[in-house]
């Protein structure tokens, strides 16, 4: 039986002194776990672990906040958390499908920073740096800023492009985590883009309300809630990541009026069951979090022992369906290698199709026809005409 209780783990591997300074994000971002040195002092390291640590320093960044670092279970060595964000000497062997940039973000860039792919909608990466980082990372070619890329978002004429693009509809903020922006500079940008008249909707994309719960206070929730319709898809891949401080921080944005769902990422050794999952989904309604995508994990350098085959994500949607509430499964998806977007991918429900009827399996394997709609008989037709029936209704 998974456990579904949310818990705060403070102050966990920190000393108790620690704890006035628990909630402060100045705090948490100062004491991030981000050397070697730091790592050990708390964590028993293997050997993958050291060498993937050393390694990182020129590819993407270590650093954990302490309110995640406690999630880390340090009886387990494979802990799902630590698989996260640990660095193991694996990543440091690209495969021969792996790629830089595996959404082919970089090649459809009118502006540096800012993503035009799908026609109405763009991704605005307004920023390279997140609380913790997580070793799957899409952007890990310019995320962290270690690594040899680096963004440069050109802000005004990212805007500028915006004003006289008038089919963008749709702007998601992302990066790095937008929430790492103070609450001012979050204001200017969303004033910014709600000037636009053609912009009707705004996404934000983060992990903060996981990897830094005090980052979500009540005057951040006072700034967003002036830009509505906005959205917000958060980042959670482990129950137990959901968090008391999580609950609360997601509590507020849900307060706030604003629709929360989330995105997590399949990987091998952290999420790759149904029963973890299944967990997953239902710690994310409680927290009245709506489960958005599951990604099959993207095609980075480095990523061969965090990914999972296709069908098992499948296996996972078809232990969902049916055996839990609709609103708790997510849409399972690939970002089409090089850039050809989300393609969603289902388990087989029709197992046959014949003219007139389609045959179909339920979740338990039961078999069903259901009879396609065949045309009108014509003397059927002229019958109802002739007692002024509309076959329509009305
Ligand atoms: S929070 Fe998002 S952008 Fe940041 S490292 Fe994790 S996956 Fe990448």
């Amino acid at each position: 039986m998974s456990d579904l209780s949310f818990r705060s783990h403070a102050p966990g591997y920190w000393p108790h002194e620690a704890m006035p300074q628990w909630r402060e994000v100045r705090w948490q971002l100062r004491n991030r776990v981000d050397s070697l040195a730091d790592l050990e002092a708390r964590l028993k390291l293997s050997d993958i672990e050291r060498a993937g640590v050393l390694l990182a320093g020129s590819k993407l960044a270590m650093s954990i906040t302490p309110h995640f670092f406690n999630l880390i279970d340090r009886q387990d060595p494979e802990c799902p958390i630590r698989r996260q964000v640990i660095p193991r000497i694996e990543e440091g062997w690209t495969a021969p499908e792996e790629l830089t940039d595996p959404c082919g973000e970089d090649s459809h860039m009118p502006v540096p920073g800012l993503v035009h792919r799908y026609p109405d909608r763009v991704l605005f990466l307004v920023t390279d740096r997140c609380a913790s980082y997580c070793r799957y990372c899409t952007r890990s070619r310019v995320v962290s800023g270690v690594g040899e890329q680096h963004l440069e978002t050109q802000w005004e004429a990212a805007f500028k492009y915006l004003e006289r693009t008038p089919q963008v509809r749709d702007v998601l903020l992302s990066g790095g985590d937008p929430l790492l922006f103070s609450d001012e500079r979050l204001d200017r940008i969303l004033t910014r883009l709600r000037a636009i008249p053609h912009i009707q909707f705004i996404r934000i994309g983060t992990r903060i309300p996981i990897f830094l719960p005090q980052r979500i206070t009540p005057e951040l929730c006072a700034v967003l809630k002036k830009h509505h319709p906005l959205f917000m898809s958060i980042h959670t891949n482990h129950p137990r990541e959901l968090t008391a401080e999580a609950r609360e921080a997601l509590g507020l944005l849900a307060e706030a009026g604003i629709p929360l769902g989330n995105q997590s990422v399949l990987l091998r050794g952290v999420n790759d069951s149904v029963e973890v999952q299944k967990a997953l989904v239902h710690k994310l309604l409680m927290c009245r979090v709506r489960p958005y995508y599951l990604y099959q994990c993207d095609l980075i350098n480095g990523s061969s022992h965090l990914r999972t085959s296709v069908a098992e994500g499948i296996a996972i949607i078809d232990g969902l369906r049916g055996h839990t509430t609709g609103y708790a499964i997510p849409q399972f998806v690939i970002d089409g290698p090089g850039g050809g977007g989300k393609i969603p991918l289902n388990p087989q429900y029709i197992i046959d199709t014949a003219p007139g009827k389609v045959t179909l399996r339920n979740y338990e394997g039961e078999v069903f026809e259901y009879p396609d709609p065949v045309p009108m008989p014509a003397t059927v037709l002229a019958r109802l005409h002739a007692h002024g029936c509309q076959p329509q209704g009305g």
